[in-house]
């Protein structure tokens, strides 16, 4: 029997082996990482589906607008099931801010509604220091529940865990015939891999009512929504991840 190793137990590594497992039976497949779950950068992830082409760089345009599609068949499909509540998907309403036009994105045709807001609904919302607003309903991924999930079902189908630190890929010659790097920001150190560099940006959860509402920006809605602290989702290269609950 075949022997595949994935490295890295974050979403990506915990749905590739799972991936793995559903399309290739007969294979042995384990996962090893030096951090699971609350020490991951998976767990927290704002768990919004919005894909663009700036997240897959190099990939060729028609490639990742299939692999949104094809994402999205999955997430909207849970988040309309009767496992949503299990698995800790949900359809989610919110506004995104720019300072610049979002020019097509991918998700833009494939979510459930997105459509630019016009100049009177930024006004009414107080929102000054952003040109565009798009409002959006996509599915939410609540990373806390949907990461265990994902574990159970990985060892419910047979996978094994290993933590430990791989220092080099080497290491792994000869225990497998398949190794897949699933280490995210772990490959710069493993693999020399420049290109990957991390985010910054907040996580904060306030109740509004019976909707969710996610916002991203430097913080515009604070005042109208009571929220009087810092800024969330901000995109900057070289920083450390940071992500709260409030
Ligand atoms: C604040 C914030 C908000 C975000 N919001 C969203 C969002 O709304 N939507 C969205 O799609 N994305 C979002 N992201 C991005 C998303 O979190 C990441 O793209 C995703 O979590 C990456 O998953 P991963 O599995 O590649 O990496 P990680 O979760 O970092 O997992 C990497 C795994 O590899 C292991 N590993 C690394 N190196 C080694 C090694 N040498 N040996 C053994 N194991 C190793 C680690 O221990 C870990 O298990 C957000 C990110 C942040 C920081």
């Amino acid at each position: 029997m075949a022997r595949v190793c994935v490295v890295g137990a974050g979403v990506v590594g915990l749905s590739t082996a799972i991936n793995i497992q559903k399309l290739i039976p007969d294979v042995i497949v384990q996962i090893i990482a030096d951090k699971f779950e609350v020490n991951t950068t998976s767990i927290g992830a704002g768990g919004l589906f919005r894909p663009n082409a700036s997240h897959t760089k190099g990939v060729p345009e028609d490639v990742a607008r299939r692999w949104a599609r094809d994402s999205w068949k999955f997430y909207s499909e849970m988040a309309t099931s009767d496992m949503a509540c299990e698995t800790g998907h949900s359809v989610s309403s919110g506004y995104i801010f720019s300072k610049e036009k979002i020019v097509n994105p991918i998700y833009e045709s494939i979510v459930f509604n997105c459509r630019e807001m016009s100049q009177c609904e930024l006004t009414s919302l107080g929102i000054t220091q952003y040109q565009y607003g798009y409002h959006i309903t996509t599915v939410l991924t609540e990373m806390r529940r949907y990461m265990p999930w994902l574990m159970n079902k990985f060892k419910a189908n047979g996978g094994k865990v290993e933590k430990r630190k791989i220092e080099n890929l080497s290491e792994l010659y000869g225990q497998f015939d398949v190794v897949v790097n699933c280490t995210g920001l772990g490959s710069r150190d493993l693999l020399d891999d420049q290109e990957i560099y991390p985010v910054r940006g907040h996580i904060i959860r306030f109740g509004f009512s019976e909707q969710r509402i996610q916002c991203l920006g430097q913080s515009p809605l604070d005042k109208a929504m009571g929220i009087h602290r810092g800024r969330y989702i901000l995109h900057t290269k070289w920083r450390v991840c940071t992500s709260r609950r409030v």
